[in-house]
């Protein structure tokens, strides 16, 4: 992956709040120059700086941003299921994906959080009725559990979720009962026909430093995405490189396909949003930063 490209200079004073950001690493995330865009764009006395926290200093971390008066944060891997049990509160959402992605000061102090790559999620896919429709996942990590959460709140009738770890699979069968099927992906095949959406959910195709053939990858062949139904949406959570292997394929067999930029976007948009009170943010200045810094 490339580095991103320098932030928008942001002029810290006294009386800069700050946000952040907390992960290990942190060094190739597009956040701190989507968010500094908008806040140098909104005109607010603000800076969004990313904080490498090894797991071991998660529990201090967390208290030592209260401490020191940060805003507000996003949590990147691997600290998004580990910072549960530190906050006082968590959104419903959060709770039934088991992971948090943003975190607010609560007015009577300790921190609250929501899962924001939920609604990051289902907000670039287009306003279709959803109920009755089938998903297939593939992977069973914590995005596939975002992207499941969101299908159900969209209305699906059932998400098909393929993994290589049966003990994984069975996890999320019993955590969504009665929505989520497990599917091995030896049984891929069964379930293309009437697959409404289709979402990669695994890093398989992603550009990788140390793997040059990375990119010339993809989850299902082109067999498979023969197979989908010719109104399917073919959504790869990846955006480096645009479009994947995977987006190719289905835009050539004439499917929407949508990268997960626009994923990233969102749920810092929500999150930035929630930090600010609520206000609107400007959502055009931070898919531009994002897509300068991918270069
Ligand atoms: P994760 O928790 O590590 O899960 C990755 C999943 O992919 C696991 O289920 C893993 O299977 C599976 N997998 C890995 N390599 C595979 C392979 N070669 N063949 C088949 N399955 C494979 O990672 P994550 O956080 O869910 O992220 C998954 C992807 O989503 C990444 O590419 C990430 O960049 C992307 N993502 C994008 C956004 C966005 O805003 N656009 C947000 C979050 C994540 P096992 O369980 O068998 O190991």
């Amino acid at each position: 992956m490339k580095t991103p490209q320098a932030s928008p200079s942001v002029a810290i004073r006294g009386s800069t709040q700050l946000f952040g950001l907390i992960g290990h690493p942190v060094s190739h995330s597009l956040s701190p120059a989507m968010h500094n865009a908008a806040l140098t764009a909104l005109g607010i006395d603000a800076a969004y700086v990313p904080f490498p926290v090894a797991p071991r200093h998660l529990e201090q971390a967390i208290a030592g941003l209260e401490a020191i008066g940060v805003g507000g944060f996003n949590i990147t891997i691997p600290h998004k299921q580990a910072v549960l049990p530190l906050l006082k509160s968590a959104s419903d959402t959060a709770r039934a994906v088991g992971a948090v992605n943003t975190v607010y000061r609560l007015p009577d102090g300790g921190w609250g959080g929501r899962n924001t790559d939920v609604e990051g999620f289902t907000r670039p896919l287009p306003a279709l009725n959803w109920r009755g429709r089938k998903a297939l996942v593939l992977g069973s990590g914590g995005a596939a559990r975002a992207v499941i959460q969101g299908c159900l709140q969209l209305g699906f009738a059932a998400v098909r979720v393929v993994g290589r770890s049966g003990a994984r699979l069975s996890l999320l069968e019993t955590e969504w009962p009665d929505f989520v099927r497990p599917i091995l992906w030896n049984d891929v095949g069964s379930v293309l026909a009437d697959s409404d959406l289709v979402v990669n959910a695994t890093p398989v195709g992603m550009h990788s430093d140390s793997d040059r053939e990375a990119i010339s990858k993809s989850p299902i062949s082109e067999a498979d995405i023969a197979q989908l139904p010719d109104a399917a949406i073919v959504y790869d959570l990846i955006y480096t490189p645009r479009p994947t292997r995977l987006l190719s394929l289905a835009k050539k067999r004439g499917l929407l396909a949508i990268d997960g930029l626009e994923m990233l976007v969102q749920q810092g948009a929500i999150a930035l949003s929630l930090w600010l009170g609520d206000r609107e943010v400007p959502v055009g200045v931070m898919r531009e930063a994002a897509e300068r810094s991918l270069g």
